[in-house]
């Protein structure tokens, strides 16, 4: 097999930001990403909307769809229950709502999560792919760069508070590296609480001033793996099928190749 499969523009690096619960922090958080051309996945609580607690505000439904603008909006379930609490009828419901009441403020179709607490478990897997939720980020950081193997069960690099620890392997990937994902995951409000707005501002400076990184959302990063991993080819390894809707880079002896959606290509 001579060729590998690359991200878009034939780049060996990405990075993709997740951050749960949308609080009003959010909005210095996203000015924050678009001001350094960073992408970032919100997971929210639509049941939360507009209301406040000693310790959080959230933000109101009518800005979501300007608020997230360029970025993803994701489930979070209604509530932000213990799911381990409930019955599978209300975690259908839970999930199901969710998606639905964003759907309707963004637009689009709603198709990934985060697990509310981090709570995981089969049962509830089961009652989100029947939901149409295609992916689910959980809080178990791998610290490593790896490429997710199971969508459901998508463990990010690490919290925010441990990016620079990571950054420099990131950066400089070793050869032997084929291709890095740096998933970064937390909540806005713990960078007004614990003082921390300057530390994500020199990362998202440091990280956006590397122009062999793609940036992107979280769904982003699914669709384009999934379409790189369907990529069909002959016994011969010289014809190859891109069946999918998306472009895929390869590398082929040493050459960027784009192959475009629904195209056959001769290597
Ligand atoms: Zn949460």
């Amino acid at each position: 097999m001579d060729y590998q499969f690359r991200f878009p523009g034939g780049l060996k690096k990405a990075v993709t930001f997740s951050y749960d619960d949308g609080t009003e922090c959010d909005r210095r958080l996203v000015d924050l990403f678009d001001r350094y051309h960073l992408k970032g996945t919100f997971h929210l609580n639509t049941g939360k909307f507009g209301t406040s607690n000693p310790c959080e505000d959230y933000i109101l439904a009518d800005e979501v769809e300007t608020l997230y603008e360029g970025h993803e909006v994701s489930c979070h379930g209604f509530h932000h229950p213990f799911f381990s609490h409930l019955t599978k009828g209300q975690m259908l419901t839970e999930l199901l709502e969710d998606k639905r009441a964003l759907e309707r403020l963004c637009h689009y179709p709603v198709r990934g999560m985060s697990y509310p607490f981090g709570e995981f478990f089969q049962e509830m897997i089961d009652v989100a792919k029947v939901v149409g939720l295609e992916y689910s980020r959980t809080v178990e950081d791998t610290m490593n760069f790896n490429l997710p193997t199971d969508f459901m069960r998508w463990h990010p690099t690490c919290h925010h508070n441990k990016v620079f620890s990571m950054l420099d392997d990131f950066v400089k990937a070793p050869e032997w590296r084929s291709l890095s994902l740096f998933y970064i995951w937390g909540h806005s409000f713990e960078f007004e609480r614990e003082n921390t707005w300057d530390m994500i501002e020199e990362f998202c400076k440091r990280i956006s001033s590397y122009d062999d990184i793609w940036f992107a959302t979280n769904i982003e990063i699914k669709d384009y793996l999934v379409a790189a991993r369907n990529l069909i080819s002959n016994a011969d390894e010289d014809i190859l099928y891109n069946p999918s809707a998306l472009s895929v880079s390869i590398e082929y002896k040493g050459e960027i190749k784009e192959i475009k959606a629904g195209e056959f290509f001769r290597l």
